[in-house]
């Protein structure tokens, strides 16, 4: 066999281990040997680019940074759909339709995925491009992020049209999202609040390495084109199926509407037996000639009808009330109840929010209290069954002093919360700063985890993150569970640290209010600690997109004798306080003003590399043509929409040899 029939053997090998593994849910390899599959195309691709191919199995792990995505206009608008709430709306649905459409009505039923909208484009058997919903008429380009998916097909199988559109939801199943937040916790981090939120997120990371890590899946339901040869959404579902995409198995055809309520009833009966969350059904008439004749409403179609479930309620008994501190200080109210099954899990915590919520439901040790589960994992706590208070019980007087430390607690104006001030020595202060120091998007510190930083802590051996840099592999070998081997992966990952640059530093350093993003705006900005530590409230809010809650908090941070003390251990030690000289020798101020809109193929740089010249030289990247767009530069194959806007407004519109020799 030459090379190519055998790159091309071993995709398609890999191809249906992956179809077997993500779309049936059925492996017939172990992942070892799939994984040396992989190895194996990796090198042989690597060794002959010339037969690359950006829908071969090897391109799913992601690496492709985007930093803004594109804007792109659905050739298919993506409606909302109406809802409905109970029996009664179904039927009342039902009487709408039979108003419009002759003869028999049937329905097909699916359940309606809690994630995040997306929009598929094949051409010739291939992924083409992959759209957010946005605003229903546009969206963003998130292509090099779906790819990493591996239930979406990048190449298809059997009799596929030569170019339609597939509209699906993007979903975090329940097992996967529980492990991620196991990963968190263990680095110090706040968990994730549900798998929508976190689904949505992962699609809009810049990294899509990062996100190939996320154990996404895509759930297909809507296929969209001219001259398909589909003539109903079931057969449309079953047809997509067999071209590789995941379709669920649970969508039903029915004749009747008492049929859909059956199946209603049993997903709302059954809905946590599924590996992923569901927030009601959507019943679709099944004819597309009949979904033609009811056509659609300004946001929905009239032919779908989403049935939301209702929130799951239990009511359980309120044991005790205690109270949580966090990193920053701030104190929880957590109700501790009587173990209740519910939403398919044993809930034994609430949270309470803060003060006020716990007096406006006038909420007491010893009540019976309602218990709901809604989109988010953590249960709330929706209110008290009266008639069930027992006749001793008191009035919840909240807490005045820290349970970890003692001190007084504050309650900031305007802040729902209460704080506790001791930041230097309150312990989950303490611990908790020094896990966001370590976590993976800040100084990411290998082979040290959020429990072993709590064992330093508690041992004595470090009270600041600075002391890390201090500690020795004799200090750390007698400590608990520690084994010579990690002691040493510990020290080494600490030393490595420090080749951390200035901008994910600046993040650690858990100032409040400066989060991932902000921290890189002012590392460009002021380029060294000693350059921000003297800047004013005036000074930081002259930065681009730096507030004054931003800004105060900063010169407040700075302000402290404790902080500067810190900064000086950490400079002793040689952490990266500074940009680096290479950073600083490719950054200009000559775009300083300017906005551009980069769109297009670009032949000398990437399109990423293209912007970030432009930020490196002062200019600032939008993803859209607006009126603030100051040049748009373009590549080859520019949208014919942005190229329309851009002329329309004005905007001048360089090449991109123009723009190049301009920066020169
Ligand atoms: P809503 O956001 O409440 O208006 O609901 C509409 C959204 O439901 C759509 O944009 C889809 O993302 C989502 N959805 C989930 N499952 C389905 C399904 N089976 N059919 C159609 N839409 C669905
Ligand atoms: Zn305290």
């Amino acid at each position: 066999m030459n090379i190519k029939d055998k790159i091309e053997a071993l995709r398609e090998e890999l191809r249906q281990h992956n179809y077997k593994y993500y779309v049936l849910d059925n492996p017939t390899i172990s992942d070892y040997e799939f994984d040396m599959k992989l190895k194996e195309l990796q090198e042989l691709e690597a060794a002959h680019p010339e037969f690359f191919d950006p829908s071969s199995p090897t391109q799913r792990v992601g690496g492709e940074i985007t930093k803004n995505f594109a804007t792109v206009v659905h050739d298919y608008r993506m409606y909302s759909l109406d809802n409905s709430y109970s029996k009664e709306d179904l039927l009342d649905w039902e009487q709408r339709i039979k108003k419009i459409v002759d003869g028999e009505v049937q329905y097909t039923c699916e359940l309606k995925y809690d994630g995040a909208s997306i929009n598929l484009t094949y051409e010739n058997g291939r992924l083409l491009r992959a759209v957010t919903r946005g605003d229903g008429v546009q969206g963003d380009e998130i292509t090099a992020n779906v790819k990493t998916i591996k239930s979406v097909p990048l190449q298809l199988k059997g009799d596929y049209p030569t170019r339609f559109d597939i509209g699906g939801e993007i979903v975090l199943p329940v097992k996967g999202f529980l492990k991620m937040n196991e990963e968190r916790i263990a680095q110090g981090e706040e968990p994730y609040r549900n798998p929508r939120n976190t689904a949505s997120g992962s699609l809009k990371l810049q990294d899509s390495a990062e996100v190939a890590k996320r154990p996404l899946e895509c759930l297909l339901y809507s296929v969209k084109g001219r001259d398909l040869d589909i003539t109903t959404q079931y057969d449309g579902l079953l047809k997509a199926r067999s071209w590789g995409f995941k379709v669920p198995n649970e969508a039903k055809l029915v004749a009747s509407i008492d049929e859909v309520l059956d199946y209603v009833a049993y997903w709302e009966e059954h809905r946590n037996e599924l590996p992923y969350e569901i927030d009601g059904v959507v019943v679709k008439v099944n004819s597309l000639y009949q979904q033609e004749e009811l056509g659609y409403t300004a946001k929905a179609p009239r032919w779908a009808m989403a049935y939301k479930f209702k929130a799951e309620r239990v009511s359980t008994r309120l044991e005790k009330i205690t109270y949580q501190v966090g990193r920053t200080g701030a104190i929880t109210p957590v109700a501790n109840l009587k173990p209740v099954q519910l939403a398919g899990t044993v809930v034994k915590r609430a949270s309470l929010h803060n003060a006020d919520q716990i007096e406006k439901l006038d909420i007491r040790e010893g009540d019976e209290v309602f218990v709901e589960k809604g989109g988010d994992i953590i249960p709330k706590i929706m209110g008290v069954d009266l008639s069930l208070r027992p006749a001793d019980s008191e009035v919840t007087r909240y807490i005045e002093f820290c349970p970890e430390c003692g001190t007084k607690l504050i309650r900031p104006e305007g802040e729902a919360k209460h704080y506790c001030p001791n930041e230097k020595s309150c312990p989950p202060q303490v611990i908790g700063r020094i896990q966001h120091f370590i976590s993976r998007k800040a100084m990411d510190i290998e082979g040290l985890g959020g429990e072993t930083v709590a064992l330093l802590v508690n041992e004595g051996l470090i009270s600041n993150y600075a002391d890390l840099y201090d500690l020795k592999e004799e200090d750390v070998v007698p400590l608990e569970r520690m084994a010579e081997k990690s002691a040493k992966n510990l020290i080494e990952g600490i030393e490595a640290s420090k080749k951390i640059p200035f901008e994910r530093v600046l993040f650690a350093l858990g100032i409040r209010y400066v989060g991932e993003t902000v921290a890189k705006k002012l590392a460009k900005h002021f380029k060294s600690v000693e350059a921000l530590m003297e800047a004013s409230v005036e000074d930081l809010v002259n930065v681009d997109e730096i507030g004054e809650r931003i800004a105060e908090s900063v010169v407040d941070f700075f302000s402290s004798e404790a902080h500067t003390a810190i900064i000086n251990q950490l400079k002793s030690h040689g952490v990266q306080l500074e940009i680096s000289a290479e950073q600083l020798a490719n950054q200009t101020d000559k775009l300083k003003g300017n906005t551009y809109v980069v769109s297009g193929v670009f032949h000398s740089v990437s399109r990423n590399e293209l912007k970030k010249l432009i930020e490196n030289n002062g200019g600032r990247v939008a993803s859209s043509i607006s009126s603030k767009t100051t040049f748009v530069v373009a590549g080859d194959n520019m949208g014919p929409s942005k190229r329309a806007k851009a002329e329309k407004l004005n905007i001048p519109i360089l090449d991109e040899q123009t723009f190049l020799a301009e920066l020169k």
